[in-house]
C-alpha cells in the first residue's frame, strides 16, 4: 500500500547474502523495486521491510 517508487521511500533493500544458500552473488531482478536473483541457487525471492524500531 505504500509500494510508491520514485518516491525515495521504497528503495531497494540492500541484500548481502542470500537467505537461502549464504552466497553473496545477489543480483537485481524483477520489475519490482524489492526483487533479487541469486546467481548461486539461482533462486529469485524479495526481502520486504515490514517494520522499524520493534522491541518485542
Ligand atoms: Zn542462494
Amino acid at each position: 500500500m505504500t509500494e510508491e517508487s520514485g518516491g525515495g521511500r521504497s528503495r531497494q533493500l540492500p541484500v548481502f547474502h542470500c537467505p537461502y544458500c549464504g552466497d553473496e552473488e545477489l543480483t537485481p531482478y524483477g520489475d519490482g523495486s524489492d526483487g533479487w536473483r541469486c546467481g548461486a541457487c539461482l533462486r529469485a525471492f524479495t526481502v520486504r521491510l515490514i517494520a522499524t524500531g520493534v522491541n518485542e
